[in-house]
Order: structure tokens, then C-alpha cells, then sequence
């Protein structure tokens, strides 16, 4: 087999300025663009702010790093996670960009020498905590670099509404201040409407555009098992998942370990992860998951940012999360290859009522006020009887139609009756009230109830006052949670957590839409009974498994000798389509998934050679 010169690495770009499909190629390797970055991309690239929504694993970095190669000047990126940080500069370095970061984990030297690349105006990107960002003198510094765009990563944590709020962040509308001229794009994968909303306002955005794309991650199947008897469901979901990578998340160290050594002892390829751990013994459970040697990890929340392994079969959370938001982004962690994956979460009250412990000792009165909402949230969906995908679309504010038939209410419905005119009367009480009912005031008003909310506002004169009578007050909450679930209405937390009505809710009212709804007994019938589970898996079966374990390994020694991360050479998602494509030259390499320019250069000879090879066997 002939090869072609490796220096001159097929190029199919004129000599104007490249289009931001155009570096999307031949950067990173990547045919098409995934929505919304292209729209985020040109939006950045004509100078005006943005917020950016994508879950966790949709692509996020490629909506800065494109504007930041495609403009003149320095991107710098603030971002809350050093190892993330590292992660991110190590990768872009793989693909031959000029990125660097500069965070408290830093020698002097390595220190010095980043800073001399600033001054010599060397780097494209520079990733910075916000706590250097705020150090002494930076920003000054910073005023002579000729920045061209700020992304702020991690946007969430600028709100108090947000799961994991950072005071630091709060100081980040010095940007707009000090450099008015200057895009600013913020990026989270985990916000409601309330945080989104206080993203633009904290940063103190022009006009910012809202881009979101879609969370839905329809191969994740969904499923709440009672707390009670956790281990044998655990030792069930093994035998299911014999071989396969999973994690299992738990709320203290102590169960991780302890859970740990019961999934050995029944002859589990099983290790445990948390803060405590030293960052040597860290790694090296993080690399043996990635790498397959071990398979199943019991971790607490410290295990999984920016892990990009992708053929993760299960999640498993051992403990209630305290926040919708968190729980999202670790299942999220699973089926990154798009194939069937499964999410298992144990409810016990006993977590909740942890949760609620740790609650009270809050101080501040308004952030313990979110902790506690965001808890309830939480409660509500693993209560649930309707689809619990349509609950957590409708939390992140994306209407869904249809109940989903991957989740266990689902697979097991309850019955529905016709729940159309009890949502037609909640929903014409909110909008006439002018949005400005909480829960229990709109409970009020549709029993007709002389509360001193309703008196002191005058709801007694809205039409549909006490429309509602002949319903129980208690069957009121649930129908409204259920409507709230199915994205019918939203809370609005700013808002002394007034109810909107979405535009399905508007779809209902106006007839449009019938709603199917779950009478509380059922609900209550349903907890008492055990629940069952009834999933079916395809085994991952790739087409070329060996020659894909050949390039793997290849992969392995190609980053050892670098002394890199093994993702810096190829992700797995690389090397599954290299496997399935078997290029014969370089060009056809070329065409692999991840293989731009500088990757083919580097990396084409000796990959090329072991397909070859494989082919002979
Ligand atoms: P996020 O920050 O949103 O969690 P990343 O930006 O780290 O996600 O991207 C996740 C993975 O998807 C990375 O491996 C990235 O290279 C890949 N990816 C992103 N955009 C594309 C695209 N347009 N085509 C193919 N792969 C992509
Ligand atoms: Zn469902």
C-alpha cells in the first residue's frame, strides 16, 4: 500500500478566509455541525452576546473555539473546573491550536512561560479560573492582549437559583464593564428558566440571544426503584449488566467504599472515587474506567466531569440527588454512544430527609429557600406518575408531546381519566389572575376559598373563582403538579414562584390538547405496591470489536509515549468510526470522525498501518 505525503494533508480550502464549516473540518475533523452551534457561531462572530443551553456532552467548547480561531485576538475562557480546564487545553493542543490555562495548579515556571506566550501574543485561547481571572493586575493585563471573546463556561453557577452557586461568578460583570466592545458567550448545560434568565442579567449582557438545543436523551431509559431492598436490585442490574462500564453514585464516601467491596466480592471489576482519595490513586481509577480494565465505579458527585467515555451502560444513583439539574447531568454520563443505556434511582425518605438536614443548617434565608425548592423538585419526580422524560424536559423548559415509553411509568402506566376541563379551569384562573398565583393561592381560588392572599389581592373577582369546588384540596396540588409536569405550566422561582402558562398550557385552554391525568388514590395505591422493572438490552456489539480493541491499544501507547491523556490522540468515538470505516489511505482517514488536519499528519501513518496489518489476520 502506497501512502501519500503527509506533509501536504488533502485540503480542500481556497485562500480567503475560512468559514466556520470550513475550520469545523479541518481543526477538528468534524463533517457537519451539531445544532445550535453553527447559529451560536455566527451569532458570536458578528460581536453580539449569547446564553447557551446544551446538555451535557452536546458540544458546548466547539461554540467558542470555532469564533476564537475564526477571529483575530485572544478567546479567554473562564471556566470553574481546573481538571476540566487541563482536559480541555490538552485536547485543543492534540489538534495543533494554541490553548493554554492559567490556575492556581500552575508552577512558577509554567507560570512564567504562559505568560510570555500572552505577552508575544502566541495563544488563541486562554482558559482561566475566575478566581485568577480577579487576581491583581490580570485585568489590566488583559486590556493590552486584544481579547476578541470571552466564553464563560459553567454559566449556572453566576445564579443563586443555580444548583452550585459561586460568589466569584458574581463578580463576572466586570466584563461587559471593562470590555463593552467585546462578545461575551455564557454556556451551561444546566438551567431552568429562572437561571437562564439571571445568567444575561448577572453578566450584564446586550441583548443576549438564548440558544438551546435539545436536552432529550431518548436511548437513556428511565427508572425509580424503592429504596428498601437497593442491594438485590443492584446485584439484578450486574447480572444484566455482566462486563458492561456503569457508575453508581452514592451521597457519602463510606458507601462508596462499602459498596465497592461488596460489588468484589461478588467477583465485579469494582473500585470507588471520591475527594478524599489521593489525586495519584484518583487518576488512576479514572484512567482503568476509561480504558475498560475496570467496570463499575461507586462514586460520589466528585467522579465524572469531563470524563469522555462513551459507552457507559449504566447509571445508578444509590441516593436522591438534590436537585434535578445534578441528577440530569450524572445520568447523562450514560449512552454517550447513542446505544440503549439504562438509569436506575433509588427513593428512600431517609435521603430526603438527609437533604432536608443539611438544608436547615443554611444560613442565608433566600439560598437555603432554593435548596430546599429545588429538593422538592427533586421528590416530585421520583413520586412521579406521569412520564418522567416529559418532567424532566418540562423542567428544563422544552415542551415534549408525547410520553416517552422508554421510563418506568411508561412501561407500567397508571390509568389516566380525562383531565381536560380541571386543567382548562387552572390554567383560565392563572391567566386571569395575570400570572400571579402561586401553588397554594391558585389552590385557593379554585375552591373558592377566602384566604388572606386571595382577600388581600382581590382573586375573589377573578371569573373562575371557586370554579373548583367540588374538587379536594389535596387532589388540587396533585392535578397542579401534574400539570406542572407536563409542561403545562412553569414556576416561575424569581418570581415568588408564580405560575406561568407555557404555550401547551395555552394549546389546552384554547382545546386544542386533551390531558390525561392520574387521580391521587391511584398515586397513592401505586407507592404501596412494589414496582417492577422491565428493561431489555442490546448487548453493544460493534462491527469490528477486535480490530476497534487493536486501535485502542495502538491508542494507549501512541498517548503513553506522548505522556498524554489517551482521548488527546483519538476520543472513542474516533476510533469506533475508524473501525467501522477502515480507510486504506490517508484521505479516506481523513474523512474519520475527529480527524482534521493535524491529526492526520500526526497520527495517519501509524493507524493506516495497524488496519492494514489487522486485514491481513
Ligand atoms: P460539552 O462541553 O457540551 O459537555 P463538549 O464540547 O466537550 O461537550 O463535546 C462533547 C463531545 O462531542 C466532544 O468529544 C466533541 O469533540 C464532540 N463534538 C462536539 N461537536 C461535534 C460535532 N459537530 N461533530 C462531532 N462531534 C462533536
Ligand atoms: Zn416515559
Amino acid at each position: 500500500m502506497e501512502f501519500v505525503n503527509l506533509a501536504e494533508p488533502p485540503s480542500a480550502y481556497g485562500s480567503s478566509r475560512p468559514s466556520s464549516l470550513e475550520l469545523l473540518e479541518r481543526h477538528f475533523g468534524y463533517k457537519s455541525f451539531r445544532p445550535p452551534q453553527q447559529e451560536v457561531i455566527e451569532h458570536v462572530l458578528q460581536g453580539k452576546d449569547a446564553v447557551v443551553l446544551m446538555p451535557t456532552g452536546g458540544g458546548k467548547s466547539l461554540c467558542y473555539q470555532v469564533p476564537a480561531l475564526a477571529l483575530d485576538g485572544l478567546t479567554v475562557v473562564i471556566s470553574p473546573l481546573i481538571a476540566l480546564m487541563k482536559d480541555q487545553v490538552n485536547a485543543l493542543q492534540g489538534n495543533g491550536i494554541a490553548a493554554a490555562f492559567l490556575n492556581s495548579s500552575l508552577s512558577y515556571e509554567e507560570e512564567r512561560t504562559i505568560n510570555e506566550q500572552l505577552r508575544n501574543g502566541e495563544l488563541k485561547l486562554l482558559y482561566v479560573s475566575p478566581e485568577r481571572l480577579f487576581q491583581q493586575g490580570f485585568m489590566d493585563q488583559l486590556e493590552d492582549r486584544n481579547v476578541c471573546l470571552f466564553a464563560v463556561d459553567e454559566a449556572h453557577c453566576i445564579s443563586s437559583w443555580g444548583h452550585s452557586f459561586r460568589p466569584e461568578y458574581k463578580h463576572l460583570n466586570v466584563l461587559k464593564k471593562r470590555f463593552p466592545q467585546v462578545p461575551v458567550v455564557a454556556l451551561t448545560a444546566t438551567a431552568d428558566r429562572a437561571v437562564r434568565n439571571d445568567i444575561g442579567d448577572l453578566l450584564g449582557l446586550h441583548q443576549p440571544r438564548t440558544f438551546v438545543s435539545s436536552f432529550d436523551r431518548p436511548n437513556l431509559s428511565l427508572a425509580v426503584l424503592p429504596g428498601q431492598d437497593r442491594w438485590k436490585a443492584i446485584e439484578r442490574i450486574m447480572r444484566r449488566h455482566n462486563g458492561h462500564s456503569g457508575i453508581i453514585y452514592c451521597n457519602s464516601r463510606a458507601s462508596t467504599e462499602k459498596l465497592a467491596a461488596k460489588l468484589q466480592a461478588i467477583g465485579v471489576r469494582a473500585a470507588y472515587y471520591h475527594a478524599k482519595l489521593d489525586p495519584e490513586e484518583r487518576g488512576r481509577v479514572q484512567d482503568d474506567f476509561i480504558q475498560g480494565k475496570l467496570h463499575v465505579i461507586c462514586a460520589t458527585i466528585a467522579f465524572g466531569m469531563g470524563i469522555d467515555k462513551s459507552d457507559v451502560r449504566f447509571v445508578i444513583h444509590y441516593n436522591l440527588p438534590g436537585t434535578v439539574e445534578g441528577y440530569y447531568q450524572e445520568i447523562g454520563r450514560a449512552g454517550r454512544d447513542g446505544k440503549p443505556a439504562e438509569t436506575v434511582l433509588f427513593y428512600s425518605y431517609a435521603d430526603v430527609q438527609t437533604h432536608m438536614h443539611f438544608a436547615e443548617e443554611i444560613e442565608d434565608p433566600r439560598y437555603k429557600e432554593v435548596v430546599i425548592a429545588k429538593l422538592d423538585r427533586m421528590k416530585e419526580y421520583a413520586q412521579a406518575q406521569t412520564c418522567r422524560r416529559m418532567i424532566l424536559l418540562s423542567y428544563f423548559s422544552e415542551a415534549s408531546g408525547e410520553a416517552c415509553g422508554n421510563c418506568d411509568v411508561c412501561k407500567d402506566p397508571p390509568k389516566y381519566f380525562d383531565g381536560t376541563v380541571l386543567a382548562q379551569k387552572a390554567i383560565s384562573a392563572v391567566v386571569r389572575s395575570g400570572q400571579k398565583l402561586p401553588l397554594s393561592v391558585l389552590v385557593d381560588v379554585l375552591k373558592g376559598t377566602y384566604s388572606p392572599a386571595v382577600s388581600d389581592n382581590g382573586w375573589q373577582r377573578i371569573k373562575t373563582f371557586g370554579a373548583g369546588s367540588d374538587t379536594t384540596a389535596f387532589a388540587w396540588v396533585q392535578f397542579i403538579q401534574q400539570f406542572i409536569h407536563l409542561g403545562l405550566l412553569e414556576v416561575d422561582y424569581r418570581d415568588h414562584h408564580h405560575l406561568i402558562v407555557t404555550s401547551a398550557g395555552e394549546a389546552v385552554l384554547k382545546g386544542e390538547r386533551p390531558v390525561g391525568l392520574v387521580t391521587p388514590e391511584t398515586i397513592k395505591e401505586r407507592q404501596e405496591r412494589p414496582k417492577r422493572t422491565r428493561q431489555v438490552f442490546a448487548e453493544p456489539t460493534p462491527e469490528s470489536a477486535d480490530l476497534l480493541a487493536v486501535l485502542k491499544d495502538l491508542r494507549r501507547t501512541l498517548a503513553k509515549e506522548m505522556g498524554k491523556p489517551a482521548y488527546v490522540v483519538f476520543s472513542d468515538a474516533s476510533l469506533i468510526d475508524m473501525a467501522e470505516k477502515k480507510p486504506k489511505n490517508i484521505y479516506e482517514f481523513r474523512l474519520v470522525n475527529g480527524v482534521g488536519d493535524y491529526k492526520a499528519q500526526q497520527f495517519g501513518k501509524q493507524f493506516l498501518e495497524a488496519i492494514v496489518e489487522w486485514g491481513r489476520q
